[in-house]
C-alpha cells in the first residue's frame, strides 16, 4: 500500500497519475463515504439511522409486507435525509472523467442518485435508488415527492392503493444489475474505490476480481482500509479525488 499525498505532488503522485492514464478500462466503485461531504450521513456510522433502526428489521422485505407502517418509520426519515442534497466534488470529478472518456462507469452501493445529479451516465446501482417508490402489486414506479413522507400510515400506489416501498433493495430481495456489473468488471484493469470499506458483498468482491486479473486499485477514503490497494489517497474524498482527476 502506497500512501499518496495530494498536497505534495511527488514522484509517487506522478507515478499514480501515469498508471491511471495507461488504463484501458477504468471503473469506479463507490459507497456511503462519497456522499458524506454532501451531508448524507453513513447510515452505518455512529448516530446513523441504522443504529436507531435495526436494518434487518426495518429494511426487511418480510416486515414491509406484513407491517408497512412500521418500516415507513425508517423510510420516511431516510427519504427526508436524502432530499435536496447536491453532488460534491468527488461525484463531479467522476462525471467529468466519464465525459472525457477516461472512466467507463460507476458501480455504486448508494441509493441517493447523486452520481446522476453530477452527470454520470453509466451508473450501476447495486442496491437500487430512492428517487422512486415502487408498487410490488402492480409494478408502478412513482417519482418520490416530499408529500410521500407526510403520508400516514404509509404512501399508497396511485393506481392500486397498495403500500409503496422505496425502489431500494431490502433484506430478502436480490441485489440488482449483477450481470451488467460482472461484464464490466471482467474488463476492468484499474478500479477507483471511493468512500467504501468494500466489506459488503457484492461490492466487496470487485477489488478482489480486479486484483486477480492483474489490475490496479486506487483507494480514496478518509482513512485507508483496503489492504490490497496499490495507491491510497487518505483524506476528504471531495478534495482528494478532484485533485487527482485534475491531473488526468
Ligand atoms: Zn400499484
Amino acid at each position: 500500500m502506497k500512501l499518496v499525498d495530494i498536497n505534495n505532488k511527488d514522484a509517487l503522485f506522478t507515478e499514480a497519475v501515469a498508471r491511471f492514464k495507461a488504463a484501458r478500462f477504468p471503473l469506479a466503485s463507490t459507497g456511503a463515504g462519497i456522499s458524506v461531504p454532501s451531508g448524507i450521513p453513513d447510515f452505518r456510522s455512529r448516530g446513523g439511522l441504522w443504529t436507531k433502526y435495526n436494518p434487518e428489521i426495518y429494511a426487511n422485505l418480510d416486515v414491509f409486507l406484513k407491517d408497512p407502517e412500521k418500516t415507513w418509520e425508517l423510510y420516511r426519515q431516510t427519504g427526508r435525509e436524502l432530499q435536496n442534497k447536491k453532488p460534491n466534488g468527488a461525484h463531479l470529478a467522476l462525471a467529468d472523467l466519464e465525459r472525457h472518456k477516461k472512466l467507463r462507469g460507476v458501480i455504486t452501493q448508494n441509493i441517493d442518485r447523486l452520481h446522476h445529479a453530477a452527470g454520470s451516465e453509466n451508473v450501476l446501482e447495486i442496491h437500487g435508488e430512492f428517487a422512486h417508490l415502487q408498487c410490488l402489486d402492480c409494478g408502478n414506479l412513482e417519482p418520490v415527492e416530499s408529500s410521500h413522507f407526510d403520508a400516514y400510515p404509509y404512501p399508497r400506489c396511485s393506481r392500486c392503493e397498495a403500500a409503496l416501498k422505496p425502489n431500494i433493495v431490502l433484506f430478502g430481495e436480490a441485489v440488482r444489475q449483477l450481470e451488467a456489473i460482472e461484464t464490466l468488471i471482467a474488463q476492468c484493469d484499474v478500479l477507483l474505490v471511493v468512500g467504501t470499506s468494500a466489506k459488503v458483498y457484492p461490492a466487496a468482491s470487485l477489488p478482489e476480481i480486479v486484483k486477480r486479473q492483474g489490475g490496479l486499485l486506487f483507494e480514496f477514503n478518509l482513512k485507508p482500509v483496503l489492504e490490497q490497494a496499490d495507491y491510497c489517497f487518505p483524506g476528504d474524498v471531495a478534495k482528494t479525488l478532484p485533485a487527482f482527476a485534475n491531473e488526468l
